[in-house]
């Protein structure tokens, strides 16, 4: 028997050896998709430079209409591929709509940003000298996306790498295969040349070596946890293969007592509890200035007990299944932990009896800075709060992080959003707002949390070189 079919080279092709996707709530099996040996991936990187050849010299116009294509078809699928999303992934149905309408923003933009990689001139400074500078696609990209955000995360990949003139390989999470491989169908109804665009599913260690030690794969793009990018690093430096990299984050929430505080309380639900939890610019470390906080929590604590956990696809659900079951066990060891060192647990923080990796949202109060689930990212519902007295104080709590991705400041003082986005040490920074990730302005880490910049302009720049061509001898 062979598996769920890949798209190779413009062609559907299944393999014998297979890997189970499951439905997150259900635990039922959805699909056996097929996997390739390492001998593939490198076939698939010879056809992806072949490819590439062509696809560099259309014009940036026409791809942005492949591009427009695929988004349409996207959006006419929007339904199916949402709940696709939420069976592999388990997040509540709505916000797999969302995710979808998201990767088609992207796609969109994208299709016109291709016609901006605009170069320059610079003055000359020898009379027979002229200079000009041009952006040309840097060749075949390695794209390692993760089970998170199984869409949208690999289309934010995707959309800029074609629309700079690269092809792309991609490698979904063996967890969410799916949503990647339903993308990849639209990819293909919309017309896109034989290997400009390929799937690749099978060993992440094989095929992550397969990208750094070809020398024809000429860039990688990957987001997943730090440790793994850290090898990424280390073997991507025997070929020197330039990296984009979106690692873990551990932001942190700062409440100031000048915020509305129904407002601030709307935020945090939004920054914690959206993608069940899942999500590498979660809150992590709620900070709520002393006079405030027990109004704030009150408040926060009884918009969490109302959240409902259940299967994403029931649309009451505000909480679906965790990925599996150790990212609940990971989870009630820090809520121990923290409580062993004196918070106190406010709500939920159990188990759902029957299913191992359902857990219902736990908000900790008063957790010590030296608890665990404030230095390590949760990657699940719980909200560990703590009290702040000063600005200076809270901003080097919120600092003093190996993680750099995306921090959040809930105030009404215009001078202290200006301070705030200035001094916090984090490549995102959402001021009264807990969703600011969107198609046209960077996203990305400082410290550990990555290298490079997604979206915007800047993450067009990532799949693009700089050259200067250097005029002599100009008679004019
Ligand atoms: P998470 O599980 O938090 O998403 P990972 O870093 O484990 O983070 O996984 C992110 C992506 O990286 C997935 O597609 C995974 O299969 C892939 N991956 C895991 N280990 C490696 C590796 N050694 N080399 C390349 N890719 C890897």
């Amino acid at each position: 028997m062979t598996g769920k079919p890949l798209y190779l080279n413009g062609k559907w092709v299944s393999t014998s050896d297979t890997l189970s996707v499951y439905d997150k709530a259900t635990g039922e099996l959805i699909s056996d998709v097929s996997t390739l040996k390492r001998s593939q991936v490198a076939t698939a990187i010879s056809d992806a430079h072949e490819a590439y050849l062509s696809w560099r010299d259309r014009t940036a116009k026409n791809r942005g209409d492949y591009l427009r294509a695929c988004a349409d078809e996207l959006l006419r699928r929007k339904k199916e591929i949402a709940s696709i999303i939420t069976k592999e992934n388990g997040k509540p149905l709505a916000q797999s709509l969302g995710e979808v309408d998201v990767s088609a923003d992207h796609l969109y933009w994208y299709s016109e940003e291709a016609r901006r990689a605009y170069g320059r001139t610079i003055p000359h400074q020898m009379d027979n000298k002229r200079h000009l500078i041009i952006k040309s696609p840097i060749g075949v990209v390695g794209a390692i996306s993760p089970w998170n955000f199984p869409l949208v995360l690999a289309v934010r990949k995707i959309a800029p790498a074609l629309a700079a003139g690269c092809t792309v390989i991609i490698k979904p999470a063996s967890y969410t295969p799916l949503s990647v491989l339903a993308f990849a169908e639209c990819v293909d109804s919309s017309g896109v040349p034989a290997g400009v665009f390929q799937v690749v599913v099978g060993s992440a260690k094989e095929i992550g070596a397969e990208f750094t030690e070809n020398h024809l794969c000429r860039k990688i793009t990957f987001t997943g946890s730090t440790p793994v990018g850290q090898d990424l690093i280390r073997a991507a430096a025997q070929t020197v293969t330039p990296l984009s990299l979106e690692l873990g984050g551990h932001a942190p929430v700062i409440v100031f007592a000048d915020s509305n505080i129904e407002l601030a309380v709307e935020t945090v639900m939004v920054a914690k509890y959206r993608n069940n939890s899942q999500s590498c610019i979660a809150a992590n470390r709620i900070f709520v200035q002393d006079s405030i906080y027990e109004t704030f929590l009150e408040s926060f604590v009884k918009r969490t007990k109302a959240l409902k956990v259940g299967n994403g696809m029931d649309s009451e659900t505000d909480i679906g299944p965790l990925v599996d079951g150790n990212a609940v066990k990971n989870a009630l060891e820090q809520i121990d932990d923290a409580t062993a060192k004196g918070a106190r647990l406010m709500c939920g923080g159990l188990r759902l009896n029957d299913k191992e990796n359902f857990l219902s949202p736990a908000v900790i109060a008063d957790v010590p800075l030296n608890a665990s689930c404030m230095k390590e990212e949760s990657f699940a519902p719980i909200a560990p709060v703590c009290s702040f007295r000063t600005e200076d104080e809270v901003v080097s709590w919120a600092n003093d992080s190996m993680f750099g991705l995306a921090a959040y400041v809930c105030t009404g003082d215009l001078n202290r959003m200006f301070r705030m986005g200035e001094s916090l040490e984090a490549g995102t920074i959402g001021i009264n707002d807990g969703a600011p990730t969107a198609s046209h302005c960077p996203f990305g880490g400082t410290k550990q949390s990555g290298w490079g910049r997604e979206l915007g302009s800047e993450g067009m720049d990532a799949f693009l070189e700089t050259k200067h061509i250097s005029i002599g001898a100009v008679h004019l």
